[in-house]
């Protein structure tokens, strides 16, 4: 009886426009074409000066990475104080130069629908930041460009919604990519608490690679590296992490970037299980 009841209630909230049922075909059909190859994003969480940039992109290029990352905006959380925020192009421009001599792609987030066709000119990807995922103006926008596109999941979205906002990404033209990155939670030993059980729901609905974020998903430099491991051991495929020469002194979220020199290792170890996993399918 309660179960007559409460569908009722349900098929007539739907009807009224309310909780509407999860609809994402498009993802569900999803085929990379391939299977996905082991997927790399490291960088700072802010690209700080040309001397930075250098300094990192030699560390990393030693392994196989996709692509370099770097904020470029002074955007986060709490806005600066002072009145010097958005898009730091001439950072943008040193950072594109020096990616080039090194032969690393970069990707780099996108936070306003009106500069898509100025970071298009140098960004080999994009990235969706968690705040932006149910942008749909944007998601519209760059499911056309051609390129990578790396949608993070909003800390207080759930699986049904991150894959709607996939949806937009998928019915373009662009090559998607997932990104757990944490919830907002009651928890208090993380800033977000990062879900492998949502990277292994994800895998069995989509053939869209997704990877794991630890840096975010916890904002605690020492969990890093066995949440990233256990992310592919859920199977993701593969990890992005926020690294710094100096951690302590990044300019933001230091508490979460890796230690530079410790990178290769990360990277080796992640690399290992995911194709131990790898065997397994
Ligand atoms: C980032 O990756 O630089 C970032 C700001 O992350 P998020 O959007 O997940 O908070
Ligand atoms: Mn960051």
């Amino acid at each position: 009886m309660l179960d007559v009841l409460s569908s009722l209630v349900y098929s007539t909230l739907t009807r009224f426009g309310f909780g509407p049922e999860p609809n994402y075909q498009s993802v569900k059909e999803y085929f990379p074409g391939s299977k996905p190859d082991f997927i790399c994003i490291a960088g700072p969480c802010s690209i700080e000066s040309p001397r930075q940039i250098e300094t990192i992109a030699r560390a990393i290029k030693t392994k196989k990475i996709s692509f370099m990352r770097g904020g470029v905006f002074r955007a986060g959380t709490y806005p600066p104080r002072d009145s010097n925020f958005g898009l730091q192009q001439d950072l943008l421009e040193h950072w594109h130069r020096i990616s080039k001599r090194h032969g690393l792609k970069i990707i780099v987030e996108v936070l306003d629908i009106r500069e898509i066709d100025l970071l298009n000119h140098y960004a080999d990807a994009f990235q969706v930041g968690a705040r932006h995922m149910q942008d749909y103006a944007l998601l519209k926008e760059l499911a056309y460009c051609r390129k990578t596109v790396a949608l993070k999941r909003h800390p207080g979205c759930n699986l049904n919604e991150f894959l709607g906002a996939a949806e937009y990404l998928v019915k373009g033209k662009c090559q998607p990519i997932l990104i757990e990155r944490g919830s907002s939670t009651f928890m208090d030993h993380v800033r977000w608490d990062l879900s492998v059980s949502l990277i292994a729901a994800i895998k069995r609905i989509t053939g869209i690679p997704v990877i794991v974020d630890a840096s975010h998903g916890s904002g605690r430099r020492d969990l890093i590296e066995p949440l990233t491991l256990a992310g592919i051991a859920a199977g993701a495929d593969g990890f992005l992490v926020e690294t710094h020469p100096k951690p302590n002194v990044s300019l933001s979220d230091p508490q979460q970037a890796y230690p530079l020199k410790c990178f290769g290792a990360l990277f080796d170890r992640a690399n290992a299980i995911w194709k131990l996993k790898r065997k397994f399918k």
